[in-house]
């Protein structure tokens, strides 16, 4: 077949379904089995037979972080689309469809409230909305975050949940690493803690800024951590990778991360480690 008019074969749907689906009864992607579906919400989107961490939204992270109200931060900022950027379908139509299906203006829902009797600044990132893609507003809205942090002398913490910087904004999106970067320095001169916490999956620009510069980087077990995908490196590098590659445990082994903590532990995880960090 001529190079030119090879025919396009669309990507496999991935079988493995990630976030708890609707329904009564829910099957976990990972040991097959039969679920009641309050069971597993009930612990926290964690399968209750083989430990499989469901992804969990940026609403119901904040939810089982904060102990009880908490006020959002910078709710009203939403993203131009300065390219006018057209792919398969327009960004702008994307961005219609995002807010439409999670509810919330952009990929991350920034808030001030109490974590474990402490007052914080709690970042939420949601893959639901253009795979929580990191453009201009979330750039802004986690470097804001930051800042009020540093105004207020609270700790930070981050839960990363991306596929990388939105490319429907070129080179907009790219330079919210070094933007965020910047205002995490200024936090780290100002001897505040900020844990970034890792979650299924982290990757792209989120990984090579902000996700990796926690003082204390945790992830979730089982949670897919890189830079690039591993067929991307296969291709590049011409060699099998090993079991588990880019895995929260295997970059845990080898020295990338601090912790692997089960999300059922996370909380009391987070408070201690705040509390270590503040004395
Ligand atoms: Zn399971």
């Amino acid at each position: 077949m001529a190079w030119f008019r090879r025919e396009h074969t669309p990507l496999s749907r991935n079988d493995l379904e990630s976030r708890v689906p609707e329904g009564l009864w829910v099957k976990c992607g990972s040991c097959k089995e039969i679920l009641y579906r309050k069971d597993v919400v009930k612990n926290l989107s964690v399968c209750p037979k083989c430990g499989f961490h469901f992804r969990i939204s940026a609403p119901e992270r904040l939810e089982m972080l904060f102990d009880g109200p908490y006020e959002e931060l910078d709710a009203s900022l939403v993203s131009a689309d300065p390219l006018k950027f057209v792919d398969t379908k327009p960004y702008a139509k994307r961005l219609q469809d995002g807010r439409a299906k999670t509810n919330i203006p952009d990929a991350v829902i920034c808030a001030v409230g109490s974590l474990g009797g402490m007052k914080a600044v709690v970042a939420a990132m949601e893959y639901a909305f253009i795979g929580g893609s990191m453009g201009v507003v979330v750039g802004e809205k986690v470097t804001r975050a930051a800042e009020r942090a540093l105004a207020d002398r609270l700790p930070l913490v981050v839960v990363s949940c991306s596929g990388g910087a939105r490319m429907m904004e070129g080179t907009l999106s790219l330079m919210q690493m070094a933007k965020i970067s910047a205002a995490l320095s200024r936090l780290h001169d100002a001897r505040l803690p900020f844990l970034s916490v890792l979650t299924d999956p982290t990757t792209g620009g989120v990984t090579a800024s902000y996700a990796m510069l926690g003082d204390l980087n945790v992830a979730e077990p089982g949670a897919l951590i890189g830079f690039a995908g591993p067929r991307v490196i296969e291709q590049t590098i011409r060699q099998k990778l090993p079991e588990g590659f880019q895995r929260s445990e295997f970059l845990l082994e080898h020295g990338m991360l601090d912790m692997v903590v089960d999300r059922r532990e996370l909380k009391k995880s987070l408070v201690r480690s705040l509390k270590f960090l503040l004395d």
